[in-house]
């Protein structure tokens, strides 16, 4: 089943305390949204999900299972963490043929991804001049090849116009609608309104609100 589980992570980085008791469910279906200020633990627990860092306590699951190395295939979870490296030289295309290939997949399903983040003829262009607004969509298309039941997209409003925004949650959107369990962190809770059906919000390692955004209305 496409779900995350996170249960009482904890973890240090020398004397900072990053996770402390961090707890929560991302169900399948619709867009948990993760917010809360910086430094409240977002990234490490994601970094923790795809088991890029090691908890000092609790467990992490994806589909009721640990999901401990990367040698897994990434079509189990989408993850953007964060604009990576670019070649400069090389379209975005390009990128994302290298990365279609490692995973056994073509071409077609590479310009599949580009019309579903909104890259268009961008594309096609050297990655090097790319705004940090397309290397956001480059990096959600990476995480779109597989058609992974799992997503989790660390702050993917960074550095977007405010087109690119209504763009990317609406395909936040239906990609949850489908059936996949959907991440998405923001230090802002406005960036999230109208796309989270969830709000898991974060404060100094632990969540401090988990809610769904109807009932909420509902109590409202
Ligand atoms: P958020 O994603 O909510 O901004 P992070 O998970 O990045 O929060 O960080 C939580 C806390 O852990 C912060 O105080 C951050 O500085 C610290 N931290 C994260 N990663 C490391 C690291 N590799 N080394 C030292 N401290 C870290
Ligand atoms: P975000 O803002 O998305 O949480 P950060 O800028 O906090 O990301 O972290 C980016 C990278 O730097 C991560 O790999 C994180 O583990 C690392 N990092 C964060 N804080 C520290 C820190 N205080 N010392 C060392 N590494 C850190």
């Amino acid at each position: 089943e496409a779900t995350i589980e996170v249960a009482g992570l904890r973890k240090r980085f020398g004397r900072t305390v990053a996770l402390d008791g961090m707890t929560f469910r991302v169900p399948p279906g619709r867009v948990t949204g993760f917010v809360g200020p910086n430094g409240a633990g977002k990234s490490t627990t994601m970094r923790v999900i795809l088991g890029l860092d090691a908890p000092d306590e609790g467990r992490a699951l994806v589909g009721g299972v640990p999901y401990r190395s990367l040698e897994e295939p990434l079509t189990h979870v989408g993850a953007l963490l964060d604009a990576g490296a670019l070649q400069p030289s090389r379209t975005g295309r390009d990128h994302l043929l290298w990365l279609a290939h490692s995973q056994g997949l073509g071409a077609a399903r590479v310009d599949e991804v580009i019309g579903l983040v909104g890259l268009g003829a961008e594309a096609r262009r050297r990655a090097g001049g790319y705004s940090l607004g397309m290397r956001q969509r480059l990096g959600i298309a990476a995480a779109l090849l597989g058609d992974p039941p799992v997503l989790m997209l660390d702050e993917p409003f960074n550095g977007l116009d405010p087109d690119g925004i209504v763009w990317i949650r609406g395909l936040l959107r239906s990609l949850a609608a489908e059936g996949r369990a959907v991440l998405v962190s923001s230090h802002l809770m406005s960036e999230l309104e109208g796309t989270a059906g969830q709000l898991v919000v974060a404060g100094r390692g632990r969540v401090v609100a988990d809610m769904g955004v109807a009932e909420l209305i509902e109590a409202a």
